[in-house]
């Protein structure tokens, strides 16, 4: 069995408890739509707000990603292409009118869970008040 490489880590898991405490309601794991096998970790699916959690290694954190020494020409390839795909994810995903929070694992989940809450707030403000564009 290959182990899932993005998903429930500790800071993630921590920033949902923070959202669900302060009364938001939210979708996990909720498939990209129109990209299979693609996730948002956090989906406000109403207010089109997509939160991703990025591990500090998988997805090459520019304080903490390290290129293992073995294989190292490997490793590189496999991070770059990791690092593409969250690029072209989010791309695709704004091209759908979604707003994309991108963090760290390493960002403390007090102020990751202030900032999407304000965003979520933010959205609700303007479709309350009737279309965009
Ligand atoms: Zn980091």
């Amino acid at each position: 069995m290959s182990r899932q490489v993005s998903k429930d880590t500790g800071a993630e898991l921590a920033v949902r408890q923070l959202l669900h405490a302060a009364g938001l309601r939210y979708r996990v794991e909720y498939p990209v739509p129109g990209m299979p096998r693609r996730r948002i970790d956090i989906a406000f699916t109403g207010a089109k707000i997509a939160v991703l959690i990025d591990g500090c290694f998988w997805h090459g954190c520019p304080q903490h990603a390290t290129y293992p020494k073995a294989n190292a020409e490997w490793w590189r390839q496999k991070l770059d292409r990791n690092m593409a795909r969250d690029r072209e994810t989010t791309e695709h995903l704004i091209a759908e009118g979604w707003t994309v929070l991108r963090f760290w694992e390493h960002e403390a989940p007090e102020e990751v869970a202030v900032r999407v809450g304000a965003a979520v707030e933010r959205r609700q403000t303007e479709r309350t008040r009737g279309r965009r564009e």
